[in-house]
This record gives structure tokens, sequence and C-alpha cells, in this order.
């Protein structure tokens, strides 16, 4: 089984909690969400659906399409995945995928 930090591309692994919460808000702060056509208006987290803990949707039932690739912080963490809004963080994602059977 692989280690969180070889797929924790935020690097939150080791981080105070006062770094936590500032990356997390930058994160938020970045986030293109709320321009998506699948964002559902008064979405409680209103974004920022990547970041680990933050969580899923509340509100968001369909997915229609998905603008992640279009932001800055898709970009600046190299991020793989998609709807992390209905289909959880992108560490979840990839340990989703890992006891998949996805690898080798
Ligand atoms: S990658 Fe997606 S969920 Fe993450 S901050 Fe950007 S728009 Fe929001
Ligand atoms: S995670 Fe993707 S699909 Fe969900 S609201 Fe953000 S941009 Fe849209």
């Amino acid at each position: 089984m692989a280690k969180i930090s070889e797929y924790d591309r935020f690097g939150e692994e080791g981080l105070s909690k006062e770094e936590y919460a500032k990356r997390q808000d930058y994160v938020l702060k970045s986030c293109k969400c709320a321009g998506c056509p699948t964002f559902v208006k008064g979405d409680n987290p209103a974004g920022a659906y990547c970041f680990p803990l933050i969580g899923t949707s509340e509100a968001i039932r369909r997915e229609k399409d998905c603008i992640c690739e279009t932001c800055p912080i898709y970009e600046e963490y190299e991020l793989t995945h998609t709807f992390y809004c209905t289909r959880c963080s992108q560490l979840c994602q990839t340990y989703k995928m890992e006891l998949g059977g996805g690898h080798e």
C-alpha cells in the first residue's frame, strides 16, 4: 500500500492546524466551482471539494460538467481527477482507484 505522502498533492501531511486552514482558505479563494454548471448556489461547503477533508457537496445531486481543469489550483497542485464535489477529494479518489485494483 502506498504512503499518503505519495498521493498528497496538497502536501497537507505534516502541516500545523493553522497552516492547514490557511491552505484550505487559499484553495477556496481560487476555486472556480461557483461558475460551474454543476454547482448549486448556497452549497456548503462552497467549493474547494478537491481539498482533503472539505467533503463532498450536500446540495449537488447531478453531474453536468466539471471545470476543475481550468482552475489555477488544478494546475498548481497537479491534480488529476474531476467532479470532486460528488466523487470526493483528490486524495480520496486516488485512494479509491488504488484500492479498486487499478494498480499493477
Ligand atoms: S480544482 Fe475544482 S474543486 Fe478544486 S479549487 Fe479548483 S475548481 Fe474548486
Ligand atoms: S468539483 Fe468540478 S463539477 Fe463540482 S462544482 Fe467544482 S468544477 Fe463543478
